[in-house]
């Protein structure tokens, strides 16, 4: 089945790239929610946090630490910032390949809406 985070990781979508390594691609949003909004997508599609399994517990770990080297990269560590997995209908996950939400560059409200 076509999965829009699959074909971005192979290099058959146009993105604006963040960072990019042999597991995970990191790219900002097409529809920005903050002034930084990048999502980090591991190579291997995974449907959501929900179909992990014990062998790609490495992989998540390599999300978060990509992530964080972002966040420093686009200015936001010290300032702060969000990682945020959206999973199934009530958080709003609306591509089947799970991806690492990265927000920044303003103030967060809490709880989350
Ligand atoms: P979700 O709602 O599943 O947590 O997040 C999916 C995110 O992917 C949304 O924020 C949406 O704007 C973003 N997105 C969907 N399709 C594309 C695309 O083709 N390119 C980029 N850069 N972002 C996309
Ligand atoms: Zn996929």
């Amino acid at each position: 089945m076509a999965c829009v985070f699959c074909n971005i990781a192979r290099g058959e979508m146009k993105v604006n790239t963040a960072h990019q390594d042999n597991f995970a691609i990191a790219f900002h949003d097409i529809n920005p929610q903050a002034p930084v909004h990048v999502l980090v997508v591991p190579v291997k599609h995974i449907e959501s946090l929900l179909d992990l399994q014990e062998e790609d517990h490495q992989l998540l770990g390599h999300l978060h630490a990509v992530a964080a080297r972002v966040a420093r990269e686009l200015g936001v560590a010290e300032s702060g910032f969000r990682v945020v997995i959206n999973t199934n209908r009530d958080a709003g996950q609306s591509v089947n390949h799970l991806h690492l939400h990265l927000f920044g560059g303003r103030a967060m409200g809490w709880p989350p809406g």
